[in-house]
């Protein structure tokens, strides 16, 4: 994989800013630093990057408002970086659209490998097909999702947790499964990353997501793109 990925560090602590930055350039990835919400804000209306770290504390516009300015966006990825430990701060990010979440303080070690994580999945669903369930349609080849014809915007990590899911259409796809290909073998704990994606998913792209058709429940094992392998052709 090419690392010659692009990256927004925000992040008002100059010492760590540097260390982050200095950390990233010796990945070979290339940084763009900025020290607050407004330059934040600016550069990514300006410029397309793969992935943005994001402080949520930071100065005039926080870090809860970059994201909810992103959300929706294909691009880019978002890393929250934050000493908030809470785990409702870390649902709440992951629910406005963040990729992941770090906890201050971290190391550069971990740093790169989530970074190279969040690069991986967004990269890596490639497969060719389209499978549709009801009026859902996603074309695995071109990356797009409609809904009744409409375009859907999914987020990066939407995008992969529903290729995943759709890639298998009709077929169970289990909770560590899912967690271990679209987050990595870290995360196949995680059950809150994929419950609240497949609740982010839902809302986009059911009619009820009470009582889904499209992303199914499958009692507490998995999750299931559509209701039969035949829906797929249909
Ligand atoms: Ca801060």
């Amino acid at each position: 994989m090419s690392e010659t990925a692009r990256i927004l560090l925000a992040e008002d602590d100059r010492a760590l800013r540097q260390s982050i930055a200095a950390a990233l350039r010796g990945g070979s990835f290339t940084v763009e630093a900025v020290s607050d919400g407004v330059q934040a804000a600016q550069r990514l209306r300006e410029e397309p990057y793969d992935v943005v770290l994001l402080d949520i504390g930071l100065p005039f516009v926080d870090g809860w408002e970059i994201l909810q300015q992103i959300e929706g966006r294909r691009q880019p990825s978002v890393i929250v970086i934050s000493a908030r430990g809470e785990e409702r701060d870390k649902v709440r990010a992951l629910d406005l659209g963040a990729d992941d979440y770090l906890t201050k303080p971290f190391g550069a070690d971990e740093l790169l490998a989530r970074l190279r994580a969040v690069l991986r999945r967004v990269r890596s669903t490639g497969d060719a097909g389209v499978a549709r369930a009801g009026e859902v349609v996603v074309d695995l080849t071109n990356r797009s999702v409609t809904r009744a014809g409409a375009e859907v915007r999914l987020s990066p990590t939407e995008w992969v947790l529903l290729a995943e899911l759709a890639s298998h259409p009709g077929m169970t796809r289990d909770h560590r499964t899912l967690l271990g290909r679209v987050w990595g073998p870290a995360y196949i704990g995680d059950r809150n990353y994929l419950r609240t994606f497949i609740q982010r998913l839902r809302r986009k792209l059911e009619d009820d997501p009470a009582n889904p058709g499209v992303i199914v429940t499958v009692g507490h094992q998995g999750y299931r793109f559509g209701s039969s392998p035949l829906a797929r052709d249909r």
